[in-house]
């Protein structure tokens, strides 16, 4: 099975992996087969996964899509990769993202953008465009991924598979390259629910390592994957339908509220009143925690170093100006200010205010339905380069997802459909969020659709 994935790998033009060791993986699988032969072996033993590159990994480079790490290699593995590797899952290689997670489309990864498998002229979405591009292409069964507002569930819309960014604390952050750390959360892309049920499995738990991690007792996520969604209320905002969707996403998505409907759930009006807020709050909030997160990438400590400087301080402006591509730096200089004296109030203090609002917005809704559906992304995936160089553009395609991370809830995108015309290779998912600690409620919604 190794084998297989590494060719399909070796011959793949995507641009998703970045960094594969052939003796390596086949070391592991070899040791699954052992484990297998000993009837040691869990039900994960022996199958491939890949790992987005925010994880660090002890045997392969962690780079984060950042020339400023492109030739780290961590001391340690990250939690979850350890976990997976523990359950025997064999690790096939990097993968691809936007540089530090920050990104919808993959194209600020420093080693170059990956192509969506549906349309090569599309964007896979991001920052997980490798991870949903490797496991829509088949190149990997699974992947892991890293949704800070939206990483997982729009690359997984875009590219077609199934994505599931969980509970904030659900998932230990011990190895994952911080970006925001309030908001950060790994989980699974794979092609279905009951893939990704099986893969949470292994990848939540109490962490001592990771001082927001929860303590909760383990759950079977693959528990109520068939249970019937007779009487569910389903929640649709209706701030989410409204002109900036565009006919070619609503579409598929109506179609898939019509079978919910089928199946015996009911529709309900709700409002999440503050989503225009989201965008702003988000976009203080991320780049206030990524400045500091990445003010450890000094050109001492990790990777990077610039030549030819005059002092320490050259050194620090050389190595950064040098090691981070034009959106980290853009970020940095936000955060910066936004949280510099004079400026704290006025922005990252109003920030946190409608992120208390946000969260509100959605115990309320909760009150009256128990998922809320909608599109993951106003559009389908765009051309590669159409919105390279207009950040704004960027930050607004995201305003469907934010909000679930700066509330903290769990998140999940599915395959619904296609887009229209020269856009009908085009995937659009169907956006599940349910409340604090329902995964396995929405995986099993998740299934009975699929
Ligand atoms: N697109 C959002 C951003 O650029 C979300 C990224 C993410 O979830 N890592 O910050």
């Amino acid at each position: 099975l190794a084998r297989l994935f590494l060719k399909r790998i070796g011959d793949s033009e995507l641009n998703a992996f970045l960094h594969v060791d052939e003796t390596l993986t086949l070391k592991q699988a070899a040791a699954a087969d052992e484990r297998l032969a000993k009837n040691e072996a869990h039900p994960l033993t022996g199958v491939p996964i890949a790992h987005k590159d925010i994880f660090v990994t002890k045997d392969w480079r962690s780079t984060a899509g950042s020339k400023i790490l492109a030739n780290y290699t961590s001391p340690f593995n990250a939690t979850v990769v350890q976990k997976l590797q523990d359950a025997g899952m064999v690790h096939l290689g990097k993968l691809n993202c936007d540089e530090f997670a920050m990104g919808s489309s993959n194209e600020n990864s420093y080693f170059g953008p990956v192509r969506n498998p549906w349309d090569p002229d599309a964007v896979p979405g991001g920052s997980s465009g490798g991870s949903a591009a490797a496991v829509a292409a088949r190149l990997t069964p699974a992947a892991t991924a890293t949704d800070t507002g939206g990483s997982i569930r729009q690359p997984a819309a875009f590219c077609g598979v199934t994505g599931i960014k969980p509970t904030y604390g659900l998932v230990s952050r011990y190895g994952m390259i911080a970006y925001a750390s309030s908001l950060d959360q790994g989980g699974p892309i794979a092609k279905t629910a009951e893939d990704c049920a099986l893969l949470l499995n292994e990848m939540t738990g109490f962490d001592p390592k990771d001082s927001t991690s929860l303590e909760k007792s383990p759950e079977d996520y693959t528990g109520c994957l068939n249970r019937p969604l007779e009487g569910l209320r389903i929640g649709i905002p209706r701030e989410y339908f409204s002109d900036g969707l565009s006919p070619e996403v609503e579409q598929p998505i109506r179609n898939a509220l019509k079978e919910y409907e089928k199946l015996g759930a009911k529709l309900v009006d709700i409002s999440l009143k503050n989503t225009a807020l989201c965008i702003p709050a988000y976009y203080v909030i991320a780049p206030a925690e990524a400045s500091s997160n990445l003010s450890r990438f000094d050109g001492v400590r990790y990777g990077f170093r610039a030549e030819n400087y005059t002092d320490l301080q050259d050194m620090y402006r050389k190595t950064r100006s040098e090691g981070f591509g034009d959106e980290v730096q853009r970020r940095i200089l936000v955060g910066t200010y936004v949280l510099s004296h004079g400026y704290y109030d006025a922005y990252y203090i109003q920030a946190q205010k409608i992120r208390r609002l946000i969260a509100e917005d959605y115990k309320n809704a909760f009150r009256e339905c128990e998922v809320i559906m909608g599109p993951v992304s106003p559009t389908v995936a765009w051309n590669l380069g159409d919105k390279a160089d207009d950040p704004v553009a960027n930050y607004l395609g995201d305003i469907f997802t934010l909000s679930t991370n700066l509330a903290g809830l769990p998140g999940m995108s599915i395959p619904c459909g296609f887009g229209q015309g020269n856009h009908a290779s085009r995937p659009v998912g169907l956006q599940l969020t349910g409340n604090y600690f329902d995964e396995t409620r929405l995986l099993n919604i998740a299934h009975q659709y699929q």
